[in-house]
């Protein structure tokens, strides 16, 4: 189905029904492929065996699958308020009775020695406590992105897994996957010249309907609806492609509050984040748009564009402008859910560094918080006065698992 978005894809994205087809993007493979990722799989006792917390959409759809193909990282439990699922869930897996868990029980963990991370996959408001109690049961962490919902809960997070001197890492799986590094390293390369200017548009349609849009579209569980939701890919994408992060930012947003998804959230968000290099980026998102999740950079000499750049599959990356960088370069599509899970399960086996950690997380929350502080305040200049900068460039530490 060439120009269009596999079904499958679509699903996965919670697209499907929305009738979406996103021009220009061809699919060598529909959806997390099953091509073998290169390194050989570990004994399965050596594996790091990962409880996985909410059994929603990406638990059911992505997560678990990829723990199956996992070559370091293993499920050996799950969490969930519903005993009916988790059994079947559980029973699908080979995972025995005492090794499902719920929210009241879940402190439990801390006596059980099979579990080493605990992968949080709960509506956003939740990862917070979900994060802080697994911590203090002694467990490694993997929380989806955003982090939290407020710097507050970020911060505590971050101080919580310090105090238990335990791994935090955020679920960005774009730092692990083969457009996106290829992409950071192009830039960093130079073939394009400096960049000028980035544009990311991340947004998708929404449905009230959806129990997993629902919440989406709920500020207090959500912490800002399309922005907290597909935004973030872009508030990340721009920090990664420029490897610097912004000093100030504005936005703006376009909302109907007669429609019922938007009684608490924004709809249309837009901003403008100034680099120290100069360098400016423009993002978008909405929850009322077919589905894309593209971006672009607009260098002196070529322009990079990823579109879609995001998606778990069927991303595609042009180089534009320059003679000697132009096409496609060829990238082999990996299942990056299983990738971001093993990468998780060498950064507890010491193998290789934290990419992103709470603090790369606790950046897009602050930077989030300024949007929708300057939309606040009618598009005024709100100036990043904290500092971070991110311990490791994904481009220099992260390998590409097959070769561009
Ligand atoms: P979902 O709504 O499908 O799943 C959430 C799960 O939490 C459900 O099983 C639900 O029953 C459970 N839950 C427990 N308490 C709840 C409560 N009070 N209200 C609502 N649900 C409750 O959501 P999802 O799409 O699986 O998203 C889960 C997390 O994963 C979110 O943080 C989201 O941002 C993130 N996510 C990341 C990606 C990615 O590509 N990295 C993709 C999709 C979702």
């Amino acid at each position: 189905m060439p120009n269009e978005i596999s079904r499958r894809t679509l699903i996965e994205l919670g697209l499907a029904g929305a009738s979406v087809a996103v021009a220009g993007a061809a699919i060598a493979k529909p959806g997390p492929s099953a091509e073998p990722q290169d390194r050989p799989a570990l004994p399965d006792n050596d594996k790091i065996g990962f409880a996985v917390v909410g059994l929603g959409k990406l638990a059911l759809g992505q997560i678990i699958p990829g723990l199956k193909t996992a070559k370091s990282a293993k499920l050996v439990a799950v969490v969930s308020g519903d005993p009916v699922k988790a059994k079947r869930i559980a029973a699908e897996n080979g995972l025995p009775a005492d090794a499902i868990y719920n929210y009241t029980d879940y402190d439990r963990m801390a006596k059980d020695p099979r579990i080493q991370v605990v992968y949080i996959v709960l509506p956003n408001a939740m990862h917070a406590e979900y994060t802080i109690r697994a911590l203090k049961a002694g467990k490694h962490v993997l929380c989806e992105k955003p982090m939290a919902t407020s710097v507050a809960d970020g911060e505590a997070m971050i101080a919580a897994a310090k105090a238990a001197d335990r791994k935090l890492m955020i679920a960005y799986r774009c730092h692990y996957e083969p457009l996106n590094l290829v992409a950071m390293r192009r830039l960093r390369s130079g073939s394009l010249g400096k960049p000028r200017i980035v544009t990311t548009d991340m947004g998708r349609q929404s449905t009230l309907s959806d129990p997993s849009d629902a919440w989406r579209l709920d500020m207090k569980m959500s912490g800002g609806g399309a922005l907290a939701d597909m935004g973030v890919y872009g508030i990340n994408a721009a920090r990664y492609l420029l490897n610097e992060e912004p000093i100030e930012v504005r936005a703006w947003a376009k909302t109907d509050r007669t429609d019922p998804r938007f009684r608490t959230v924004e709809d249309v968000v837009s901003w403008q984040f100034r680099f120290p290099s100069g360098t400016i980026a423009n993002g978008t998102t909405s929850f009322s748009c077919a589905g894309t999740m593209a971006y672009q950079v607009f260098c002196e000499n070529g322009r990079l564009v990823a579109d879609p750049g995001c998606f778990y599959g069927g991303n595609k990356l042009s180089l534009i402008g320059v003679p000697a960088a132009q096409g496609a370069p060829k990238i082999t599509e990996i299942d990056q859910f299983e990738r971001e899970m093993d990468w998780m399960a060498d950064v507890v086996r010491g193998k290789v560094p934290l990419v992103t950690p709470g603090e790369e997380g606790l950046q897009d929350v602050r930077l989030m918080t300024a949007i929708l502080e300057s939309v606040a305040k009618g598009g005024a200049t709100v100036k990043t006065g904290w500092a971070y900068k991110r311990a490791h460039d994904p481009a220099a530490v992260v390998d590409l698992p097959h070769p561009a």
